[in-house]
């Protein structure tokens, strides 16, 4: 680490459990962010400013309509989300953009990461990245907002998986586009989903896997879920057969 990122991590070296040892994993870790929208945003300001290099992807273009919880200039309205994020970041730290949306074709290019973090608008995409992390034995964090209800969950390699907190599930109904969301509610989702990731990256913590936080209502009430392995999910065995 040289004296430029000594001064420009400075406070969080300063952390009793963080050190220069955390701060050079952290600054050694790739992560991919899915989504550039509300909770992408705001991951990427936390980890890229924090040391991480981040790969970013999303195939949407800045709307109006985002303004409201997206942290995009009016200028921004019209490109693309990944480069007006990135843009944001210029100088601080590494951000490979990608105009990309994620799918089963392009989920292998991204298998040398050491996180993945969910900050899609869907859940098909949510799915996908599900099926490729357990394929790839891949760590994730999802994260949702919509309305006044966010919440996260983090998955890693023989832990209970996606499908054993919520089986097999349909896209609901609702959708922010229709249903409405505010912008505390995706900033609390998204500043959880980055601190779950330094204290993995930096090895202060272990992912919290096995447990659903959520926030509801226009106090933001917590909300922490446990959860296990669902009967007859196979998950379990795939930490001894990859
Ligand atoms: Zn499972």
């Amino acid at each position: 680490m040289n004296d430029h990122q000594l001064n420009q991590f400075s406070r969080q070296i300063l952390l009793d459990g963080w050190g220069i040892e955390a701060q050079q994993r952290v600054i050694n870790s790739r992560v991919l962010i899915v989504g550039a929208g509300g909770l992408g945003h705001g991951l990427s300001q936390h980890l890229v400013r924090a040391g991480v290099s981040i790969t970013l992807v999303d195939p949407d273009r800045v709307d109006l309509s985002n303004l409201s919880r997206q942290w995009f200039s009016a200028d921004d309205v019209g490109r693309p989300k990944v480069e007006a994020a990135a843009r944001l970041l210029s100088g601080l730290g590494s951000v490979d953009a990608q105009v990309l949306a994620f799918d089963d074709n392009n989920a292998g290019r991204f298998s040398d990461h050491d996180l993945w973090i969910d900050a899609s608008d869907n859940l098909a995409t949510r799915l996908c990245m599900h099926h490729a992390a357990r394929r790839h034995r891949l760590p994730w964090i999802m994260g949702t907002a919509l309305m006044w209800s966010g919440q996260c969950a983090a998955f890693a390699p023989g832990a209970p998986c996606f499908e054993c907190v919520f089986g097999h599930i349909r896209e609901p109904a609702q959708q922010c586009d229709t249903s409405g969301v505010l912008g505390p509610v995706v900033n609390q989702v998204a500043t959880t989903q980055a601190l779950w990731a330094l204290s993995y990256l930096g090895a202060v913590a272990a992912l919290p896997v096995g447990r659903l936080r959520r926030w509801d209502g226009p106090h933001g009430d917590v909300m922490d879920l446990s959860f296990t392995h669902r009967e007859h999910c196979d998950c379990r065995s795939s930490a001894h057969n990859p």
